[in-house]
């Protein structure tokens, strides 16, 4: 399997070196050259397969440089990081189900995908021949940063660099990256929020200047943002693995179609179980949820794709995104796979803030897309615990609302899974107020969610409270190269 770029597909590059690169030259982003098939007995063959077994499966079948048994090495190494099953399917009514993807180390379910990137990020610089230290440079909405921060920790031969928002995350996760451990990483709030942040560090990656003195201090940059293939493949595992939770309790017949329900930011969930379906996954529909922050939801339904809109912030903060950077990557897809008209429509979106793309061809015969105001988030985390005893965070309750919406409007009754991004004690406060209760510190609401829904809350979320800030940092984002030049100086003094 070779990997070519959304915007110049006829040069090919191996897994290895789209997982190192991170982005690609010409700007666009690694996507596979063709998409491998879920043949003959593939599904089968997992059924009794673990967790890490399964993934690693998956993952043979898009990245071709490495070993059967290396991948089944990294991934038993990073789903040791979660308690039990790190993806288990939880049934809460008839043909509805939840996916609960939120049981590592930092409580979201980037860690699905952020366990495991450094372990091929250090053995793809291996097969390259890579000596440089990989510097990674990471723009987060608030839950990626604490993953890659995780996931990099102590990792031989990297360093991370995370920007946050300054004013774009909650205090949960404020404090879970800047209390961050260990001695290859910081943490710099950016004054603005998630767009701005993201801009700056895609400013940092196109800068020739910054690379270059970089490279003198004997760096190379890399991202962990889900514009990496790295990050992106994992995330195809857990729909796969979902279907044979589903197949292997009786749940559905095999080959039988299932939808799914994702809330989204930045397009990479979303758009691996995309790539699930297109492996031949029986999926019937993809449901894309998104907040007031809608670009999503009004690009599937009426093919605008404009990203010059009012930035609202809300109680889903990691999806308070106003460029989904993955989208590219479908665009890829529904044009064809014809990289020129793929540059053109995104050097329209540059110069114009928006583009025009046929919605239907959009849609695939598979998406359907909705976004949930703050009131039906709300409303959705208070039904779903009043009625099923369920509790969403706000990420997945935009999802179970978009999807309730749906299943009223259409009468679709087909098995469906809710992909839960969060744990929902991570946005304490807000969960607790959609439950009639009022209480503004995060710590005290962590308490009072637990007594509210007799769940307990994680460790990693509940012995924040005590935890120091060691990063305090906040910059503009015009001083992002000068912040990430100072990290890599510090980092090699360090080192030496
Ligand atoms: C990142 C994140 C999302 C959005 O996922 P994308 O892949 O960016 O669409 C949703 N919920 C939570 C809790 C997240 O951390």
């Amino acid at each position: 399997m070779n990997y070519i770029s959304t915007r110049g597909s006829s040069k090919k590059c191996s897994a290895s070196e789209a997982i190192v690169k991170g982005i690609s030259d010409d700007g666009g982003l690694f996507v596979p050259s063709s998409f491998p098939i879920l043949e003959g007995r593939f599904l089968e063959e997992l059924l009794d397969l673990d967790y890490p077994s399964r993934a690693a499966k998956i993952l043979a079948l898009f990245l071709e440089d490495f070993s059967p048994a290396e991948l089944e090495k990294y991934c038993r190494l990073a789903y040791s990081r979660f308690d039990g099953d790190p993806c288990p399917v939880v049934k809460i009514e008839d043909d509805l189900f939840v996916l609960e993807l939120f049981g590592g180390p930092t409580c979201a379910f980037k860690d699905m995908a952020l366990t495991l990137l450094p372990h091929l990020l250090a053995a793809a610089k291996k097969k390259l021949g890579i000596d440089d230290r990989t510097l990674v440079l990471t723009a987060t909405s608030g839950d990626t940063g604490k993953a890659a921060l995780e996931g990099f920790k102590d990792a031989e031969g990297i360093s991370v660099l995370v920007f946050y928002p300054s004013e774009g995350v909650s205090k949960i996760q404020r404090v879970q990256m800047t209390s961050q451990q260990g001695g290859n990483v910081s943490v710099v709030g950016i004054k603005g929020n998630f767009d701005d942040a993201q801009r700056a560090v895609k400013s940092a990656f196109a800068d020739e200047n910054l690379r270059a003195r970089l490279k003198k201090q004997g760096f190379e940059l890399s991202s962990a943002n889900s514009i990496n293939l790295g990050r992106l493949i994992p995330q195809v595992a857990y729909y796969v693995s979902a279907y044979c939770d589903l197949a292997n309790s009786g749940e559905i017949d095999m080959g039988e179609k299932i939808n799914f329900a994702v809330p989204s930011g930045n397009f990479g969930n979303a758009l691996a179980c995309f790539y699930a379906y297109k492996m031949g996954l029986p999926i019937n529909k993809i449901v894309v949820a998104t907040n007031a922050n809608n670009v999503l939801a009004q690009v599937f339904n009426d093919g605008i794709y404009n990203v010059k809109r009012v930035f609202y912030k809300t109680m889903s903060p990691s999806m308070d995104i106003l460029v989904p950077s993955n989208f590219e990557r479908l665009v890829f897809e529904v044009v064809g796979r014809d990289s020129e008209a793929v540059k053109e429509l995104y050097l329209k979106l540059q110069t114009e803030g928006s583009f025009e793309i046929d919605a239907e061809a959009l849609r695939a015969g598979v998406f359907e897309a909705g976004w949930a105001d703050e009131e039906e988030t709300k409303d959705a985390i208070f039904n779903y615990f009043d009625i099923d005893d369920y509790v969403f965070d706000t990420h997945t309750a935009v999802a179970a609302s978009v999807y309730n919406e749906y299943s009223c409007e259409t009468e679709d009754d087909t098995p469906t899974v809710i992909a839960a991004t969060a744990s929902p004690f991570k946005f304490a406060p807000s969960v607790l107020s959609a439950l009639g209760i009022k209480e503004k510190d995060a710590f005290k609401a962590i308490n009072k969610l637990q007594l509210a829904t007799a769940l307990e809350c994680p460790y990693a979320l509940s012995s924040l409270a005590h935890a120091e800030e060691r990063f305090k940092d906040v910059i503009s984002a015009d001083e992002i190269e000068e912040a990430v030049l100072k990290f890599a100086i510090a980092q090699r003094e360090e080192k030496e």
